[in-house]
């Protein structure tokens, strides 16, 4: 008996010792975080900063003395000072494969105001991804061929997924050899719509890799088109709309730009549903808008190229993720120099020059032309002659043989 509380004594005394230590250390930590001067606060510890304030020193926070900006009137200049090289017109010709010249096909009057843009910064052929078909892509590639610009311009046929059931593949089929037989030097663009909320007559969402559609697929293959096809959005469309979004302002800005995961699939059910149909056709070329979306994960579609040697991707409206990482984006270019196709997407001729700067240049810490997409600056990627002729025109020639191949540089 003796002994026995001799025992819980001594295990008494070792617990309150451990007790004594764990509350010594909580109190340290306590102050090491609470160690903060007049008009400071403390950390939280794993939660950071309360709102409105900033880290100063760590573990301690402190709110700003003056009235701050709103997040789209702080717009700090940059006081670095490092060369700059402005590059108006691309080194070599381009085709912009991912263009949306909309009316400036309409007319002759708007054609020719289009090219004199196009002259000023070099691109030769923009290629409308405009999603036309039938009476409409065969008069506007009539209006071009009538023209002095017809070796300026081409067009991509539109495939309308609406009513995918029975019958729908041979009618498709049959309108696109007839807008190839029009013109037309491929497919797309395919828009985001096609995966996201194109239903089928039954009610249920078309996904991407819906054998239904497998017909289509196969006749592109056989009439030698590349499917150019935009899949989801950045990532952060489908994520929270909180203060640690990337894209919050843009969102903000645009809010239809949001998927709210109660109504849409998520960025990675349309990715695997993306991967699954370029799998299934591998003897179709797929030329995937935007870098996949993933030129924030570079490596991920350098997997998924190595993969899938019929895939080719674009670099429309991303320019902002191939800036901001300048040696990897680099490496990329030149490790999948075969596979990158240079596009635009929205026609402002006075941002080509940002793209020839970012491809072209080693220059360092510099705007780029929207002011809600990123909230970093941009990087010259500097790629080899040999590299940027690829992108710029030799990959498209090669994964498009209804674009005319002669006159363009060696
Ligand atoms: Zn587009």
């Amino acid at each position: 008996m003796a002994l026995l509380s001799a025992r819980s004594t001594a295990s008494r005394t070792a617990r309150r010792a451990t007790l004594g230590a764990l509350l010594l250390c909580a109190v340290l930590a306590a102050r090491a975080f609470a160690q903060t001067d007049a008009g400071e606060s403390a950390a939280r510890p794993g939660a950071g900063c309360p709102a409105g304030t900033t880290e100063v020193r760590p573990g301690a926070c402190r709110a700003p003395q003056l009235p701050p900006p709103s997040i789209v009137d702080y717009r700090p200049r940059s006081t670095l000072v490092t060369p700059t090289h402005e590059v108006r017109r691309a080194k070599y010709p381009v085709i912009d494969f991912h263009g949306h010249p909309e009316d400036r096909l309409g007319s002759e009057d708007a054609l020719a105001a289009m090219v004199r843009s196009l002259d000023s910064i070099n691109v030769r052929m923009i290629v409308s991804a405009d999603n036309m078909s039938g009476q409409r892509l065969a008069s506007t590639v009539a209006r071009v061929n009538a023209s002095p610009y017809k070796d300026r311009v081409r067009v991509l046929a539109g495939i309308n997924f609406r009513d995918v059931g029975p019958g729908w593949a041979e009618n498709a089929v049959a309108q696109l050899e007839a807008d190839v037989a029009a013109g037309a030097v491929g497919v797309g663009e395919i828009s985001k719509g096609f995966g996201l909320s194109i239903r089928k007559p039954d009610g249920s969402r078309l996904r991407l890799d819906d054998p239904a559609l497998d017909p289509i697929w196969d006749a592109c293959a056989r009439l030698r088109l590349p499917v150019f096809i935009h899949t989801a959005d950045p990532e952060e469309f489908f994520r929270p709309i909180d203060y640690a979004n990337e894209r919050w302002l843009e969102q903000a800005l645009f809010p239809s730009r949001h998927y709210d995961p109660a109504r849409y699939p998520s960025f990675e059910q349309l990715i695997t549903e993306r991967d699954n149909l370029f799998r299934r056709h591998p003897k179709t070329t797929f030329v995937t808008a935007h870098l996949g979306w993933q030129a924030n994960d570079l490596a991920r579609l350098g997997k998924l190229l190595d993969e899938l040697p019929n895939v080719y991707t674009e670099i429309g409206a991303v320019l902002y993720d191939i800036g901001r990482q300048p040696r990897g984006a680099h490496d990329f270019f030149v490790k999948y120099q075969d596979r990158v196709l240079f596009g635009k997407d929205s026609f402002q001729p006075s941002e080509y020059p940002y793209y020839w700067r970012v491809l072209e240049t080693r220059d360092e810490y510099f705007d780029y032309y929207r002011g809600y997409h990123a909230f970093w600056k941009l990087y010259g990627i500097d790629l080899p002659d040999s590299v940027l002729q690829k992108v710029y025109y030799r990959n498209a020639l090669r994964i498009t043989p209804r674009i005319p191949q002669a006159g363009w540089p060696k």
